[in-house]
């Protein structure tokens, strides 16, 4: 087993990036959306491989959200809502994001991320300083006590508070000229072009319209949803009453979402059309900071049983609130580009059904049998994108291996109960009836794996392609195989090879890559 190195030990963040970019398009997991026709922008196709990434991570989360838990069920409401949810949820009125525009460069940027990022940098330095002190001090390094003591680290930090709170406070009270104020006196510039020359702060909303009816005059205006938390809520009465669920309980759906977003250059980071998976929680008013922390911590050991690095995953608690929420924070991992948010979670009052209540002249309260009175339920969230999982998924895994001999591997460790092919099935030769018992073990595994076959070039060539692919295991099949019904087994990330019989294949298969044994891990 060789020494292992990521690739940003070796380049730069942006070099890194493009190879994980380049990798999922050369290995057949993302291709940008309709490319003949040059792409289509921050729209993605998922390929051959990408498409079982995202069936078997959605799986994973929906077997640990709904299947797993008595009290929560699954749904799949529609993408086109009546149109007066978008009014009822706040989202017409104010789903928007700030944007700005360079005068010089003509690019266009999202206020807060500008700002975000700029804080991003002060981050940065802090990290600096924590490495240099961890090599001065050695095992004696205390990080707590040094990043509450140091007065440079402490500056950084109470920088990047007063930034954030004002960023947050001006954008809560609809102050855009102190948000361009801030851009301003932080002397923050076009990160392509270097220029400060902006134009004043907007609002832009971030739904596409479209249109429901036959003729012009009799079409109504309707949005494509821009998340799928809205559905469960219009759906949250005749749930609990056809499932007689008890509160509290929750509602659990994936789903396309779309969003008009002002910047998208990040591949499948931020993308117009995308998918969700969202849990709402119902809860009994005054409980609710509960369940917040139960849901926080359910769904970071979520994360942490795919194995992945503690040290990727950090809560970003939000200074500035959504419409609906009196407490939120944020699941962020580190993407290739830095700490990004990865999930929501959310405490939204009764906001959404009081206000679809108010909307629609319908009563959506629950009725406890035991207490005899009704309430509107308070709700807590749980919404995390699909693609900016397979991202931290995809761009995690994809290492570079320097071997002892010297030459390098490279290696997609994807989680193995997530990979898209489980197992690859080669022929040593092809000749001495060795393809047909390849054969045959890939006709007897495929019932329950996705397994391949593949009989071309060099063996030592397969194992590279297979590596490269994701594939945890190659079961080959060679001239003993013949004799006593054995073939070698080669584990993706050790290369170990061990010799096994045929019968015993599906069981280790099964023991490496089964659902229940990885989220057993929580
Ligand atoms: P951001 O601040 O990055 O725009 P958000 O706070 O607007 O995200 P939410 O509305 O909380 O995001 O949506 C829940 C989750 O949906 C996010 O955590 C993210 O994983 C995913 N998501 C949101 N917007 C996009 C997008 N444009 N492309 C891909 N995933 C997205």
């Amino acid at each position: 087993m060789g020494r292992v190195f990521y690739f940003c030990s070796m380049t730069n963040q942006d070099d890194q990036f493009k190879k994980v970019i380049s990798h999922a398009k050369e290995y057949g997991y993302v291709f940008q959306s309709s490319e003949i026709y040059d792409g289509l922008s921050a729209v993605y196709d998922y390929a051959q491989n990408g498409a079982e990434l995202k069936k078997n991570i959605r799986d994973y989360w929906w077997t640990a959200m709904v299947q797993i838990h008595d009290n929560i069920v699954g749904i799949d409401s529609s993408i086109f809502m009546h149109p007066t949810t978008w009014k009822a949820s706040g989202h017409v009125d104010a789903f928007n994001d700030p944007l700005i525009d360079n005068k010089d460069s003509k690019k266009r940027y999202r206020a807060d991320v500008l700002i975000e990022d700029y804080c991003a940098k002060i981050e940065t330095k802090i990290d600096k300083e924590i490495k240099k002190a961890e090599k001065r001090f050695g095992d004696a390094f205390n990080k707590e006590e040094f990043i509450t003591t140091n007065p440079r680290v402490v500056g950084y930090y109470e920088n990047i508070k007063t930034i954030l709170s004002r960023m947050g406070r001006s954008l809560e009270n609809e102050d855009l000229a102190d948000v361009k104020a801030l851009i301003e006196e932080l002397e923050i510039a076009d990160p392509v072009t270097g220029s400060r020359n902006w134009t004043e702060v907007k609002q832009f909303n971030l739904m596409f319209g479209t249109k429901l009816g036959a003729s012009a005059e009799s079409a109504m205006d309707l949005y494509l949803r821009p998340e799928t938390a809205q559905g469960i809520f219009a759906n949250f009465l005749n749930v609990q009453k056809s499932g007689r669920m008890k509160i509290p309980f929750g509602i659990a759906q994936t789903g396309k979402a779309f969003r008009n977003e002002i910047v998208a250059r990040q591949f499948i980071f931020r993308m117009r059309e995308f998918e969700q998976m969202e849990m709402q929680f119902f809860i009994k008013p005054g409980t609710q900071k509960e369940w917040f922390e139960h849901w926080k911590e359910e769904r970071l050991k979520w994360h942490l049983s795919l194995g992945m690095g503690e040290e990727n995953y950090r809560f970003h608690d939000h200074e500035k609130m959504a419409h609906y929420a009196d407490a939120a924070t944020d699941i962020e991992f580190k993407f290739p580009f830095g700490f990004k948010e990865l999930e929501g979670i959310h405490s939204r009052t009764d906001f959404d059904l009081k206000q679809h209540e108010e909307y629609s002249g319908k009563k959506l309260q629950y009725f406890d049998h035991e207490t005899k009175e009704s309430y509107t339920p308070y709700v807590l969230e749980t919404s995390i994108g699909l693609d900016r999982m397979f991202l931290a998924v995809f761009s995690n895994s994809l290492v570079e291996e320097e071997l002892d001999n010297n030459t390098t591997r490279t290696v997609l460790k994807l989680p193995s109960v997530l990979a898209p092919v489980k197992a690859a099935i080669l022929p040593l030769v092809k000749k001495d009836g060795l393809p047909e018992i390849a054969q045959q073990i890939q006709d007897d595994l495929k019932w329950d794996f996705n397994v391949v076959y593949d009989d071309k070039d060099a063996v030592g060539r397969r194992y590279r392609r297979q590596d490269a692919n994701g594939t945890p295991f190659c079961i080959t099949v060679d001239h003993d195989t013949l004799e006593d019904n054995t073939v070698t087994i080669r584990h993706r990330d050790t290369m170990e090879q061990t010799r096994v019989k045929i019968e015993d294949l599906s069981k280790i298969i099964k023991n490496e890559v089964d659902i229940k044994s990885w989220l057993k891990k929580m």
